[in-house]
């Protein structure tokens, strides 16, 4: 009967010295700055990793004007060749987006009505436009009327003003429409997108610039929307 008493006692502190034991070990492998298996694990998830640090690139929506939809405006006469607001302006889209990418931007090309146009998240979306046949010179650039950031959206405009304004030589055309402050695709980008549309010019008074000097209007758009996101970045 002792002896079965003293055995268990035996057991029992046999298993208490056991887990002393361990006990001293993890404490001594951890203040000897070891870290066991479950820590590792913790420790590689939370410490961000150098390419978590990376800030993804911004993306920049340009929607090409009329493009998969229709002409829009159409010049020509008996003296010179059919001319395709539709075509104009995809030629200048690819020339902003060649020089957007070569400053290391996220590009995306849209349609008029193109299907990602809904809840498009991006640093910027810019409709291209060019007006109509007439012989008057400027440019037209507007925001949605019922905008949710009305102030971001003012600063691309000036932007506009300053950059669009000086490589072309045009001047702002005080014609702004309810199309334009009511642009369809204006509704459709998240409300925290940036949406202006821009009209570059006039077929006909600006068919010089538009057609025979792209490059002016290609660098006047690129140092607008450099001067926007360098603004953007600033509020941060
Ligand atoms: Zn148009």
């Amino acid at each position: 009967m002792r002896i079965a008493l003293i055995r268990r006692l035996q057991r029992l502190f046999l298993l208490f010295s056991i887990v002393l034991v361990a006990g001293v070990v993890i404490l001594a492998v951890r203040s000897f700055g070891f870290l066991l298996p479950r820590q590792v694990e913790h420790v590689t998830i939370v410490v961000p990793t150098p390419e978590q640090d990376t800030v993804p690139p911004l993306t920049v929506a340009l929607l090409s004007g009329h493009a998969g939809f229709d002409s829009g405006a159409i010049c020509g006469d008996m003296n010179a060749p059919t001319v395709k607001e539709v075509d104009v302006v995809a030629r200048i889209v690819e020339l902003v987006r060649v020089q957007l990418e070569s400053k290391g931007l996220e590009v995306l090309i849209l349609e008029e009505y193109d299907a990602r146009l809904t809840n498009l998240d991006a640093a910027l979306m810019l409709s291209l436009h060019a007006d109509s046949c007439i012989f008057v010179s400027g440019y037209k650039a507007a925001y949605p009327f019922n905008s949710a950031i009305p102030l971001t959206e003012r600063k691309m405009l000036a932007c506009i003003d300053e950059h669009y304004a000086a490589h072309t030589g045009l001047s702002f055309h005080p014609s702004v429409t309810e199309e334009m402050t009511r642009y369809h695709a204006f509704r459709k980008v998240l409300p925290r997108t940036p949406t202006v549309i821009l009209e570059m010019g006039f077929l006909g008074g600006d068919a010089r610039l538009l057609m025979q000097e792209p490059e002016r209007v290609v660098a006047g758009i690129t140092e607008s929307i450099d001067c926007f996101l360098e603004e953007a970045e600033q509020k941060e």
